[in-house]
């Protein structure tokens, strides 16, 4: 194919993309089901260890309403690197229909192979996943309550830089091009998520993060959409940052309590809530929700970790970011109680035990043993 045909082949799948968006607008609600599947899934890596920890912990806590079928955790297998590069599918078509019979999904990270990993080029699972079951909206909280901080990152997560990912063209040996999409309902539709989570929370600040002064069309667009919705909250006060100094002010004490609601496109949103994850206590810390109208799919905000595995040192991978999505999709199915008392448990957790991942400290099946006793 020649890149003049790749360019158009590109744009005619991106209007027909949005032209389902806008057909399809089915909305879950949780509280009129018999019965919530809840599909785990494990991933690569540290991803079997931190899942087995999380299973034990929710089989615990939810013993009564899996008795009464009012629950099912399901275990999807087959979504690990080995059965994806057996089938050269980035999510194996029968994994997928199995995540679709699912209700809510609690995923384990998957691996992604790298241009050095001398392995075929598959695509990210979780960007195949976001992208098959709509999933707009990536939520991150992170809390420190010491530092009076309390933010919520509202990441765009199956457009920008991440859409066509895979599709860039090699135009010869000298140039190569990526593309970035914004679009109006992918903007709008996360944009009115984040305003509806600062009023129903008290008015929060809603900060719109971009680069727009380079990107003008993708970012332009992206912070005049944000802007829009703004118009329908005029209690909430909404400001925007360019992304570079928003990297800086996360860690300036001075002024970083002052953030609450922060709204990003995709590639910023990935870069910056790891940050704020970081400064949260590490990246084994923050659980994250992946948001759409008919499912969702909530995971750790870090990876499979490799190295652990290669260093043989996976007993010592923390669950914590795994739980707290999990606490995440309790809220979201509607069993806030529940998630109340895992919270709990898990904050008590943080303060006893020690798990830094280096291969010192606390393990996994501790974390899991001491979470379980105090629920
Ligand atoms: P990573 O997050 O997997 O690990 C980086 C380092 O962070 C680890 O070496 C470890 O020291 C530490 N760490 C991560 N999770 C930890 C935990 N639970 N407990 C203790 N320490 C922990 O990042 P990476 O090495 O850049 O990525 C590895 C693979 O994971 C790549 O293939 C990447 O594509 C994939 N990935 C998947 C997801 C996902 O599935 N959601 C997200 C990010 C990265």
């Amino acid at each position: 194919m020649s890149y003049m045909e790749a360019f158009e082949t590109i744009v005619k799948d991106q209007l027909a993309r949005v032209k389902r968006l806008a057909e399809t607008s089915e909305l879950t609600d949780y509280s009129k089901l018999d019965k919530i599947i809840i599909g785990t899934i494990d991933g690569d890596g540290i991803g079997p260890i931190i899942m087995d920890s999380c299973r034990k912990i929710l089989e615990k806590l939810l013993a009564d309403e899996l008795a009464a079928g009012k629950i099912e955790i399901r275990e999807i297998p087959g979504l690990t690197l080995e059965n994806r590069i057996a089938k050269m599918e980035t999510v194996p078509a029968d994994v997928l229909a199995a995540i679709k019979e699912c209700h809510v999904l609690l995923k384990g990270p998957t691996t992604t192979p790298g241009k050095g990993d001398n392995l075929p080029n598959i695509e990210s699972a979780n960007v195949t996943l976001r992208r098959e079951l709509d999933l707009f909206a990536n939520v991150r909280p992170v809390v420190i309550p010491e530092k009076n901080i309390d933010w919520i990152f509202y990441r765009e997560n199956t457009e920008g830089e991440y859409a066509l990912g895979s599709r860039g063209v090699d135009i010869n040996d000298d140039i190569s091009i990526d593309f970035k999409v914004t679009t109006t309902l992918g903007t709008t539709r996360l944009a009115r998520a984040a305003f509806e989570y600062a009023k129903a929370n008290g008015n929060k600040n809603v900060s719109i993060v971009t680069k727009a002064n380079i990107m003008k069309k993708t970012d332009g667009k992206f912070l005049s959409l944000c802007y829009d919705v703004a118009r329908d909250y005029p209690e909430i006060k909404t400001d925007d940052w360019y992304v570079d100094i928003m990297a800086a002010n996360l860690v300036n004490d001075q002024i970083n309590s002052n953030f609450n609601v922060v709204i990003l496109p995709n590639l910023y949103g990935d870069i910056i809530t790891d940050e704020a994850a970081q400064i949260q206590g590490g990246v084994g810390t923050a659980g994250s929700a992946n948001v759409g109208g008919r499912y969702a799919m909530f995971e750790a905000i870090h990876g499979s970790a490799p190295r652990m595995i290669a260093d043989g040192i996976g007993e010592y991978a923390n669950p914590s970011s795994i739980s707290r999505a999990a606490v995440m999709m309790l809220r979201h199915i509607g069993y806030s109680e529940k998630a109340a008392q895992l919270e709990d448990a898990l904050d008590k957790a943080q303060k006893a035990l020690d798990l830094p991942g280096d291969g010192t400290g606390n393990t996994a099946s501790d974390f899991t043993d001491f979470v379980t006793e105090n629920l």
